[in-house]
């Protein structure tokens, strides 16, 4: 029978047996007994699938990531300490010293920070393009040694929307997987496999935990970019991995497997960044009531928009959801049922307005933290994104004066009422 996305978020992944916990247990272990060394043996050459210790897998957090797979409609997924690792692990599966990456310029402070600094100190390449880059741009942007190309549904905090089909079409061209960040609409605002997406990660520490209680990564494989095409691009996948045996991933564990059982075997046994099931579980709570939170996230986000762009103190509003925004077209084809709960704009007065505003908000509440069920404000250029220079945090979209409003769950006249007298004080 299949279920819709709401079903799934209550009740996919796990499925109790005949007198069995109705709740995901949490297996609080870091290892599983064995009556053989030889049972035990089996596993270690993924010759037999098994537990036995936490870093490579917990049954609690395959719960979890089989309703996020779930959920995205990928074949696998993998759950990651947070959505850091969790971009990371997915590039650095398929792409190293050597290689090169294409992505969105407009994407999460720390993911460019991954990008352009950290992951160039490794060796791999990145060129960054506009979202709204012409065809010639993006085509430009592609090298022989181009492994991938990543983007953000909607970028944080430039909230620019990504065209998933046109840069899908292109990666494909490339014979490379577009991976896409989906944390911003989760997969109840959208799913980019559907759009030709073939991989999707996820900060969990936002939406999907939505309570602010864990920090935590996904990312989830469509089963569907077929490496052994591009064999030369893809040795790693498509050919033996002597640290296991000779495995190879793609013709032990076909397309739906390979990507994700490389990433568990081989980065999370020597890199060392999963989950904890104690967090797993708490993600896990968050999921059931992800569709509801979701509804009002959106709910609230387009209100709020609405009236900050009739506030004659408003220099000026983005969201995707509104009519008049830039991203409104694709923001309707991408995002549906809505366009989740961030809102940026800037108060007349630039920087200084900015402060004294997020001062006298008494419900919204000043964190370095977005997609909460409490709504939160930040002003990136003071705080995630204070180590870009101008040029930067103009490439990323983002202004000097911007301020990011994450609408929480609370009632929304409540929150019109508590930025209306915020602005009073401007
Ligand atoms: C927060 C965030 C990240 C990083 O996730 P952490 O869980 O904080 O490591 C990556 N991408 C996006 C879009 C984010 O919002």
């Amino acid at each position: 029978m299949s279920e819709s996305i709401n079903t799934i978020c209550v009740q996919g992944g796990y499925r109790p047996g005949d007198g069995e916990p109705r709740q995901i247990p949490i297996y609080q272990s870091t290892t599983w007994k064995y009556d053989t060394s030889e049972h035990m043996g089996k596993l270690f050459d993924l010759e037999e699938a098994g537990y036995f210790y936490t870093r490579l897998q917990n049954p609690t957090n395959d719960f979890v990531a089989a309703k996020i797979a779930e959920l995205e409609g990928g074949t696998a997924a993998m759950l990651t300490s947070s959505g850091q690792a969790a971009n990371f692990f997915a590039i650095f599966n398929i792409a190293g010293a050597g290689d090169h990456v294409v992505a969105s310029s407009a994407i999460y402070g720390g993911t460019y920070n991954l990008l352009a600094h950290t992951m160039g100190r490794m060796g791999l390449e990145c060129t960054f393009v506009s979202p709204d880059c012409t065809d010639e741009e993006l085509e430009a942007a592609f090298q022989p040694n181009t492994k991938a190309v990543f983007g953000e549904t909607i970028a944080n905090p430039a909230l620019a929307v990504l065209d998933i089909e046109r840069f899908a079409a292109a990666a494909h061209a490339h014979g490379v997987p577009l991976i896409v960040d989906n944390t911003f609409p989760t997969p109840i605002n959208c799913r980019p496999i559907e759009w030709g997406a073939d991989i999707v990660t996820h900060s969990t520490t936002k939406y999907i935990d939505g309570h602010g209680a864990s920090v935590g990564g996904v990312i989830v494989d469509s089963g569907k970019f077929d490496w052994t095409a591009y064999p030369d691009k893809f040795p790693g996948l498509t050919q033996p991995d002597e640290t296991y045996h000779g495995i190879t991933y793609t013709e032990r564990f076909g397309l739906e497997g390979a990507y994700i059982t490389k990433a568990t075997a081989q980065l999370m046994r020597d890199l060392g960044s999963i989950q904890s099931p104690q967090n797993a579980y708490l993600i896990n709570l968050g999921l059931e009531s992800l569709h509801l939170r979701m509804a009002q996230h959106n709910k609230n986000g387009l209100a709020l928009a609405k009236f900050l762009q009739a506030h004659p103190k408003v220099a000026w509003v983005r969201y995707p959801g509104l009519e008049e925004d830039g991203e409104f077209e694709r923001a309707q084809k991408y995002l549906n049922p809505g366009a989740s709960g961030v809102v940026s704009f800037g108060v007349a007065g630039g920087r200084e307005a900015a402060e004294t505003f997020m001062k006298h908000l008494q419900i919204a509440q000043i964190a370095t933290h977005v997609a909460d069920a409490r709504t939160c404000v930040l002003h990136p250029a003071n705080a995630t994104h204070r180590q870009m220079n101008d040029a930067e945090l103009e490439a990323a979209g983002i202004s000097p004066d911007l301020i990011r409003l994450s609408c929480g769950i609370e009632d929304t006249d409540d929150l019109i009422a508590d930025v209306a007298q915020a602005l009073e004080a401007v």
